[in-house]
């Protein structure tokens, strides 16, 4: 894990160093207050130990601008300061650090305080991955899958290029729920959701939408491309054959592709590649249409390839 160091005084910055070198960590250093927010936004250090007296910028003003910056605000501070007194100690625990350690500091309690922060810091780290990720089936729930589409629409902006989202749902589902039951639904979603992810790229991000809706980020590709990774997850789920006691059960699923390129939010997007679906459904289910704005589009050769 990585830990950034900020104080003013290059020989605490040594001293500091020297102290938690043996522990397995990277570790990085900052002269100064100013300096220490620039580097926190760099190299998003897993905590940062702040020195409370800077001539730049204090302790106490990098500790709040870190909080009030959302990329920034989860990385947890221990303030290191000569002054022992208690109202240093709790304007610092106050505006949001996690410890205070007083110089000059005794190394081990140093590396105690430190690894206990960080020991707090992993388990932040893989409650907010859970808290993405869809129990049943293992891959990325709505959460995810909305925080990624942004981050790829944030990029689209930034520096061009191409992106597409398809929406698929379960055939039928409700039907297969009340003939075999739900723990058998629950293992028709499992078995689909694990042939869609094995057709995607590592790039690509399949997602539970919601109930028996999936939906797949798909970085670098218009409509067609997506409708070509569309089609072979079609015919991977239509492979699976579930064993339901005294017979096996196909299952099949619908798919809507839609590129960016005809779309001006994150929220359109979503919209054609539903769009896209529903036509699906209508046309006799167990396949896939592309939305008919960039189906349009790529006909016309308007779309650039
Ligand atoms: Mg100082």
């Amino acid at each position: 894990m990585k830990v950034l160091i900020v104080d003013d005084s290059p020989d605490a910055l040594a001293l500091a160093k020297a102290r938690l070198g043996k522990e397995g960590l990277e570790l990085v250093c900052a002269e100064g207050g100013k300096a220490g927010l620039a580097a926190a936004r760099r190299e998003r250090p897993d905590l940062i130990l702040l020195d409370v007296d800077m001539p730049d910028m204090s302790g106490f003003e990098v500790c709040q601008a870190l909080k009030a910056d959302i990329e920034l605000c989860m990385i947890p501070i221990i303030f290191l300061s000569g002054s022992g007194g208690a109202e240093d100690k709790v304007k610092g625990l106050n505006i949001g650090a996690v410890d205070y350690v007083t110089k000059p500091f005794d190394a081990f309690e140093l590396r105690a305080r430190v690894n206990a922060a960080l020991r707090t810091k992993h388990m932040q780290d893989l409650l907010i991955e859970y808290a993405k990720i869809d129990p049943l089936t293992g891959l990325a729930n709505r959460r995810g899958l909305m925080e990624r589409l942004a981050e790829e629409w944030a990029r689209l902006q930034r520096h061009g290029g191409k992106l597409s989202f398809i929406m698929s749902d379960v055939d039928h589902f409700k039907r297969i729920n009340d003939t075999h039951g739900h723990t058998f639904g629950d293992r028709a979603l499992q078995a689909v959701a694990g042939a869609i992810a094995a057709q995607c790229r590592q790039s690509d991000l399949p997602a539970r939408y919601g109930g028996e809706e999936f939906a797949i980020v798909v970085p670098g590709a218009q409509a067609d491309a997506a409708a070509m990774l569309a089609e072979r997850c079609r015919l991977a789920v239509e492979a699976v054959q579930l064993d339901a006691g005294s017979d096996t059960v196909a299952v099949t699923v619908s798919f809507g592709v839609a590129d960016a390129d005809n779309a001006d939010s994150p929220e359109t997007l979503i919209r054609h590649a539903d769009e896209a679906l529903y036509r699906a459904k209508n046309a006799g289910r167990n396949r896939v249409e592309i939305s008919s704005e960039d189906a349009n589009a790529l006909t016309s050769g308007k779309a650039t390839p």
